[in-house]
């Protein structure tokens, strides 16, 4: 058959409408839509570049605070190095970048229809959504608690209130007092973290109540700097803080009103102020939406950070199973810098780069006594998170004082930093 140009031009019209079903947006020249939920170091970072990657990107953020603490750097609040207030960071930058923060809390995700759906009553469409929750704290692993009795044995693993109301039970603890702060399990969030917290309440107690003792009561048999930890321990707090090993010193029960925990070994070991800092999994919103497999975290494509068990859904932060990446702020800036690449990639029907992951945490484990590890990671052959050999390392056993009070001053200089490549 011959075709004249009418009908040519009727045939290229429906062919061109049948090429563009897959990628609607894009072709039609609307926006593509992302929602991230949870606006903490993760969700703010990828919501950031991701803007900044395409602007005409359509961005929201679903977090149900107004203001976001951070936990690293939180346990300086403990000591009254710094105030809660200075933790504090505000969404005004993310807003300037023409990034729509909705003030909810995120109760499903329709990865079908690709809804977002708000406790508040929201429905938000996306083509791609990252999913940057945190983790989830699971008191009812411990006989006797639960969340209502984290208000007196606190956690303080969550910045905010719970880091208030511990300093708070420091202070009006008398000199002689007993300080135990229970570990948990692997994996969890910051696993250097209850250690520096260790560190932090030792230098407020040596100044103000000297007599006074820290326990540690450990789930694991070894932990992260743990040479650095007890070499600092020794200079500058000796006999005042004891780590009891597990698995006999994990706390299986606790009991709030006579102030005790006990261990699965069957010690009972009476607390003034007992810290208990809960077994955890990802985010409350990654279990409801099907993300997090048996073990309660969420399998991902590493190179992509989407979802195993969801397409069109990424996963990143402390929720997501990352290889050899510790559960860090610096972590989750890292995976959220590569899966905001990733995502701008595939919405614009490119090819995703190859990416590489960088991590350091800093303790501070004793005063203007600053100690940290540092990896570089790559994407493995096995499709995992691997450590690149010789990229990485930890402070020294013998490094000079001098060393440690200028790694004092690269934390708080990576604080600054990192608040500002996260949230401005
Ligand atoms: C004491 C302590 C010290 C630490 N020190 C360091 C350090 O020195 N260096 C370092 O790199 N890391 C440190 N960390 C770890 C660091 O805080 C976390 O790894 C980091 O915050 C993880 O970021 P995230 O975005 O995954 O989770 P988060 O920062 O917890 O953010 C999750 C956000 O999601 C929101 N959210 C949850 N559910 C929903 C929902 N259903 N809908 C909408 N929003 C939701 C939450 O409100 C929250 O704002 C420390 C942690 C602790 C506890």
């Amino acid at each position: 058959m011959k075709m004249n140009r009418r009908d040519f031009v009727r045939a290229a019209g429906a062919a061109t409408a049948v090429g563009l079903i897959g990628v609607p947006h894009l072709a039609l020249g609307a926006g593509n839509k992302v929602v991230v939920v949870g606006g903490g170091t993760a969700g703010a970072t990828v919501a950031k570049y991701i803007k900044r990657l395409d602007p005409s990107i359509e961005v929201t953020v679903v977090e149900p605070n107004p203001v976001y603490y951070t936990c690293y750097f939180s346990n300086e609040v403990l000591s009254g190095e710094r105030t809660l207030d200075s933790l504090r960071v505000a969404y005004d930058g993310l807003k300037a970048l023409g990034i729509t923060m909705v003030q909810d809390s995120a109760e499903s995700i329709d990865a079908a229809k690709k809804v977002v759906k708000t406790g508040g009553g929201k429905e938000l469409p996306y083509d791609r959504c990252v999913v940057a929750p945190g983790v989830e704290l699971l008191f009812e692993k411990i006989e006797g608690h639960s969340e209502a009795s984290s208000q007196t044995l606190t956690h303080a693993w969550k910045a905010g209130e719970q880091t208030k109301i511990l300093r708070g039970q420091l202070e009006a603890m008398a000199d002689g007092g007993t300080v135990v702060i229970t570990s948990p399990p692997n994996p969890y969030r910051c696993p250097p973290g209850p250690y520096e917290r260790a560190s932090q309440i030792a230098i407020y107690l040596k100044a103000h109540k000297p007599k006074s003792k820290i326990i540690i009561l450990d789930s694991k048999s070894q932990f992260s700097k743990q040479g650095l930890f007890t070499q600092a321990w020794e200079k500058f707090f000796p006999g005042m803080i004891e780590w009891r090993p597990g698995p006999d010193a994990a706390v299986v029960k606790v009991n709030a009103k006579g102030m005790t925990a006990e261990t699965s070994f069957g010690d009972e070991i009476k607390a003034d102020v007992l810290n208990v800092i809960p077994p955890q999994r990802a985010g409350k919103i990654a279990q409801v939406a099907g993300l997090a497999d048996d073990k309660g975290w969420c399998p991902v494509d590493a190179k992509t950070f989407e979802s195993s068990l969801a397409k069109g859904i990424h996963v990143i932060g402390d929720a997501c199973i990352a290889g050899a990446m510790p559960k860090s702020a610096y972590s989750a800036n890292s995976q959220a810098k590569v899966c905001a690449g990733a995502v701008v990639a595939m919405l614009n029907g490119k090819e995703v780069g190859v990416p590489s992951y960088v991590n350091t945490c800093y303790s501070i484990a004793g005063p203007e006594w600053g100690i940290s590890v540092a990896g570089v990671y790559k994407l493995a052959a096995d499709g995992k998170i691997a450590e690149v050999p010789g990229a990485g390392g930890l402070t020294p056993m013998d490094a000079p004082d001098w060393a440690h009070k200028r790694e004092v001053e690269y934390a708080h200089s990576w604080y600054k930093n990192i608040i500002q490549d996260s949230f401005m």
